[in-house]
């Protein structure tokens, strides 16, 4: 998607030789003209593939899932990173790695929400190694949901998230594709 791919290059901070810093428009501070902008491409490209609900991870995926959910019409969950105390049902979890922060962490969702009947749209702001997407899938699949796809608004393709889900047979969309960082800057697959 152009528009972002052009963000990226405006505004788009390089961390060490793996990290892209998008604090000034998606992770920190959020730019909404160009989240329904995401959203509306998210929504174009699903849009006929019968989505019931779409589940994103806190924090840095609500904004965009919403979106997305608001184009759609559809509910949006987001996966809790500490089952909080308020939380007393059953639920699904499952653990992934963090590769920001370096941590293992558990993801969880209340069995209300996510049921058989859905057909699931996975939604995050980035796909690395894929722990936080297949994370979000082993939650799906606990819950005997249908899986519709992944999308992400950045994949940085040097990692091998996005090969690995594909290779699984996971529909994977990414709005921008990140090949490499080098000397210039960002460059896109
Ligand atoms: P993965 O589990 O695919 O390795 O990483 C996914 C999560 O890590 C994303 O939800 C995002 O929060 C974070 N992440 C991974 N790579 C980057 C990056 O280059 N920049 C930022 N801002 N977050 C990242």
């Amino acid at each position: 998607m152009e528009l972002l791919k052009q963000r990226i290059r405006e505004d788009g901070l390089l961390i060490g030789n793996n990290i892209l810093k998008v604090d000034s428009f998606l992770n920190h501070q959020l730019d909404p003209q160009l989240l329904l902008e995401l959203g509306r491409e998210f929504a174009r490209r699903f849009r006929p593939d019968g989505v019931t609900k779409i589940l994103t991870v806190e924090a840095s995926g609500i904004a965009v899932a919403v979106m997305v959910g608001l184009e759609l019409g559809v509910p949006v969950l987001f996966a809790k990173k500490k089952q909080p105390s308020t939380l007393v049902e059953e639920v699904y979890a499952a653990e992934a790695f963090s590769f920001t922060k370096q941590e293992q962490v558990s993801v969880c969702v209340s069995r209300r929400y996510l049921t058989a009947e859905d057909r699931v749209l996975i939604i995050d702001d980035f796909l690395a190694q894929g722990a936080a997407a297949k994370a979000l899938v082993s939650l799906v699949e606990q819950a005997g949901a249908s899986l519709v796809g992944v999308g992400v608004v950045v994949e940085k393709a040097f990692q091998p998230g996005g090969k690995e889900l594909r290779e699984a047979g996971i529909r994977v969309e990414a709005l921008a594709r990140i090949g490499a960082f080098t000397e210039k800057g960002v460059e896109f697959v």
